[in-house]
């Protein structure tokens, strides 16, 4: 098993039909190849971590990075894993009203993680990157 960490740039801001769009892929597709992460979307930037076995992960890189929906990616870590982080998909925003439609329980207001940074997971690494991914906007006070 292996983890990859990383951000993203969108190429334009993103509405929350265009966000829906990709969680309900990447929902789908996860399931069916074992993959779990996060997926955090703020002030144009993503932050994702995903993580299950090589083959499904190098595919789901593919065409991650093929998506032109986003651009300008930087892999913060891609190291073998022994345990999960996540126990399933998880998708954190930052204002519980732009999806207000689409809300259930895998989808976290990324202000109330801001408050509680550390808590993400048990994996200290996710943790420190999920931290500092925040700390580069002013709205998140961490
Ligand atoms: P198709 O939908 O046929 O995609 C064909 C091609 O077009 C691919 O290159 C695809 O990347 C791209 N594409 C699809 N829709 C659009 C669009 N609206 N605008 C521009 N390009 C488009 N998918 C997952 O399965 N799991 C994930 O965890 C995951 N995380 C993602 C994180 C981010 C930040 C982004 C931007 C996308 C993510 N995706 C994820 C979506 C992924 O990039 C693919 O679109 C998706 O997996 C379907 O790919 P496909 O080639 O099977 O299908």
């Amino acid at each position: 098993m292996r983890r990859i960490i990383y951000l993203s740039a969108a190429r334009k801001a993103l509405d929350p039909a265009e966000i829906d769009e990709i969680l309900q892929i990447s929902r789908a597709n996860n399931a069916r190849d074992g993959i779990t992460g996060l997926l955090a979307y703020h002030d144009g930037c993503f932050f994702q971590t995903v993580e299950g076995p090589d083959s499904k992960l190098d595919a789901l890189m593919t065409r991650v990075r093929r998506d032109s929906r986003h651009g300008n990616m930087l892999i913060l870590s891609d190291k073998p894993a022994i345990q999960p982080a996540f126990d399933g998909w998880h998708m954190a925003l930052v204002q519980k009203s732009e999806l207000a439609g689409l809300m259930d329980d895998s989808i976290l207001p990324l202000k109330a993680l801001a408050a509680q940074p550390g808590k993400l997971t048990e994996d200290t690494t996710v943790n420190a990157l999920f931290t500092s991914f925040l700390r580069g906007f002013r709205d998140m006070v961490v």
